[in-house]
């Protein structure tokens, strides 16, 4: 079977990876590989702290791509001859100030529906997890399973792993589906997946790139917060890499305005959390585009019988890349897709025609 996949961002590849491991003869198309979000995400893999209202029929498949990312991780590690960084350290929620804290406690009910682990901490035991932490901090939840990968990495070894594997990068875009010419059409160009009908629309984030010196102390857990209402978080890497996010807002493809004030704003709260920020290099302040959808689901699963949609991840498209990769290897096979009836992309037309 012939598989064009359209984007080689992380979801693209990895769906090229595993057609190609199942035989496919894949051809990737993107004129940039790796120019949209995949290259400027935090990388938390966290179906506990990722956790939204109105977002529960997203807890089954988080969890499931969560349990498959260590496995993953060393397979890809394994296939490209590149580390993926990926890091089996906890989350810590914290805030300090009273609304902060009531904030948290409210998130904190949010996920315990996830029944994954989450463990109330007083001051000093949110402390001893995570030294870094101010000591105005007087609570905090730990989610022991929320890890994190760098997402940098991770696409790194995907070209690399997808190539070994003999998939095929085709530097061009693509326009009109009709014209590739494939048994099987897949669509995973993010953002730019709204150019094939789908609804996919941008939801701009501005994320900081840190980066401490040899000798200096950073968080050895990744650090979520709220300051004065605002969210924060921290995700450390090996190496030295501290990365500060996210803004979340909503104005097209606009890449320059405002974003001074989001440095501004998500150093402060980084700052307020974990003074020792304050210490690190400014790096790289860098604005990325989430590709959401109306109902913050993803869009996985067939649009006709030649063209499959792996796309619209929104806020986790890194951490579910494993279990898209999977469901959309095994549609392509004709397989069980697993958990992903929620995510059928015309669920929003099939309601406007009723
Ligand atoms: C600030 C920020 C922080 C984030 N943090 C996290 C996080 O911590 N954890 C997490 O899980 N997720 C996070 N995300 C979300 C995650 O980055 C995305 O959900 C994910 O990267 C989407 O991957 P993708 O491969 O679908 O799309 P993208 O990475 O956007 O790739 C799409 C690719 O398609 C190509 N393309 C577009 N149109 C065409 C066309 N017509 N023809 C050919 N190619 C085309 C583009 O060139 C691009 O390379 C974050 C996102 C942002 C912006």
């Amino acid at each position: 079977m012939r598989v064009a996949v359209v984007g080689a961002g992380s979801i693209g590849l990895a769906v090229a990876w595993r057609a190609a491991q199942a035989g496919a003869e894949v051809v990737v198309h993107d004129p940039e590989p790796g120019s949209g979000a995949s290259r400027v995400a935090a990388g938390m893999i966290a179906p506990v702290t990722e956790s939204h209202y109105g977002e529960a029929a997203l807890t089954p498949f988080m969890a499931a791509s969560a349990d498959a990312w260590p496995a993953f991780a060393r397979e890809l590690e394994a296939a490209s001859g590149l580390p993926v960084g990926f890091r089996d350290i906890p989350t810590v929620v914290v805030g300090v100030e009273d609304g902060d804290r009531a904030e948290v406690e409210r998130q904190t009910e949010l996920y315990r529906l996830t029944a994954r682990e989450v463990e109330t901490l007083t001051g000093r035991a949110v402390r001893r997890t995570e030294p870094l932490l101010s000591h105005r901090v007087r609570a905090g939840v730990l989610a022991a399973e929320d890890r994190a990968v760098d997402p940098r990495a991770v696409h790194d070894a995907l070209l690399a792993a997808a190539d070994r594997a003999g998939v095929r990068l085709e530097p061009t875009a693509v326009d009109d589906l009709d014209a590739v010419d494939a048994d099987r059409v897949v669509i995973a160009a993010g953002c730019g997946s709204a150019r094939f009908g789908l609804p996919v629309r941008p939801v701009r984030g501005v994320v900081l790139r840190l980066r401490a010196a040899p000798e200096q102390p950073v968080p050895r857990t990744t650090v979520r917060g709220y300051v004065k209402g605002g969210s924060v978080y921290i995700v450390t890497r090996e190496h030295g890499e501290v990365v500060i996010g996210a803004t979340s807002d909503e104005r097209g493809f606009d890449s320059t305005t405002g974003t001074a004030g989001a440095v501004h704003d998500l150093l402060r709260r980084a700052i307020e959390l974990v003074p020792e920020t304050a210490e690190y290099h400014l790096a790289e302040v860098s604005v990325g585009f989430r590709p959401g959808t109306p109902d913050n689901l993803p869009l996985i699963g067939r649009l006709d019988p030649r063209t499959l949609a792996a796309t619209g991840h929104y806020r986790n498209g890194i951490a579910l890349v494993p279990a898209t990769a999977t469901a959309v290897a095994a549609l392509l096979a004709g397989g069980d897709p697993g958990p992903v009836a929620a995510f059928a992309p015309q669920r929003f037309t099939e309601q406007e025609e009723t």
